[in-house]
């Protein structure tokens, strides 16, 4: 058996400080990916290891007319505690798809979007909606878009050394969104992804489009979003079947191989862009 060496710090500037120091460190916010995905009755944890749940500073939110900013180490159940209205629609829907309220009372946003072998559920979402992150390291802090922790093979690559400490979450309300999870109930198994199409339908012209299905890896084509804008609705069959097939294509190009669940979730998302 390993022994770890567990660390509690009680602010930000120290957790920075220990991360600064020593640079293998593993952060834990709710453990429930890095100990869902083990299978012993004995869990396994390396070396040394660091706890954030409990950090104030990472536990804020704070609101402004155009966003919610939230702390990473913020629950799931405690986002879904803010008032009625303060995350945008369907946010809490998605995220009550998230395993169970047992989970979801451990498990953080921040440990959402920084797993490192796969995708969550929140990622495509929120990178959808165009949410902002605050990276620190002790000497760096600097605001990016949620979708820089995509490499472009299409995999996560949250930077070494990096600690995610606040997502900015925009509220404004897209009138046209598509959500769908696929693949069996053992979520996070291989088989399971994640497919969210995002528009904004202005005078049956589709004004922004955003597409993403993400697991393992993930696939964002911003080329074919850019054509959809300015499009009428509803799009003709030709249209729909070329955008099915550039879809398609992208997708092997970044796999290896079709998906015929993408093609099907694709058609049915523009078939749904229907005048309002
Ligand atoms: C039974 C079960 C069902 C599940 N179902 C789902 C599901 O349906 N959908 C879904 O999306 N997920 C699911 N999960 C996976 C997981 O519970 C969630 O994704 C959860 O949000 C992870 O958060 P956490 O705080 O527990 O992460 P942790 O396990 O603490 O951390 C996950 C990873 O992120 C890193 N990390 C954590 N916080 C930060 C930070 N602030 N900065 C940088 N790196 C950080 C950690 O080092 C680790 O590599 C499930 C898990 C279980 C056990």
């Amino acid at each position: 058996m390993r022994i770890s060496e567990i660390f509690y710090p009680s602010s930000l500037n120290e957790l920075l400080e220990l991360a600064a120091s020593n640079p293998g460190i593993k952060l834990l916010a709710g453990g429930t990916e890095l100990a869902g995905r083990q299978t012993s009755r004995a869990l396994e944890f390396p070396e040394q290891i660091v706890s954030i749940a409990r950090i104030p500073e990472l536990r804020k939110t704070a609101r402004s007319e155009q966003y919610v900013e939230v702390g990473s180490a913020t629950t799931l159940s405690g986002l879904l505690s803010l008032s009625s209205g303060a995350l945008p629609f369907p946010l809490p829907a998605a995220i009550h798809t998230i395993a169970n309220g047992a989970v979801r009372n451990a498990a953080t946003l921040g440990g959402n979007l920084c797993c490192k072998w796969r995708f969550m559920d929140l990622w495509p979402f929120l990178t959808c909606l165009d949410a902002q992150i605050e990276l620190r390291s002790r000497h760096v802090s600097r605001w990016a878009n949620l979708g820089h922790l995509c490499d472009e093979k299409g995999l996560p690559s949250v930077p070494n050394g990096a600690i995610l400490t606040r997502v900015r979450i925009p509220v404004h309300e897209h009138n046209f969104v598509f959500q769908k999870k696929i693949g069996n109930s053992r979520f996070p198994s291989p088989e399971t992804a994640s497919f969210v199409c995002i528009a904004d339908i202005d005078q049956n012209k589709i004004g922004t489009f955003k597409l993403i299905f993400a697991g393992e890896k993930a696939l964002r084509n911003k080329d074919i979003e850019n054509s959809l804008i300015g499009r009428r609705i509803p799009l003709t069959q030709k249209e729909s079947q070329q955008v099915i097939e550039a879809y398609s294509e992208a997708f092997e190009k970044l796999t290896g191989h079709k998906s015929f669940q993408l093609d099907a979730l694709v058609e049915e998302s523009l078939s749904r862009l229907v005048p309002l």
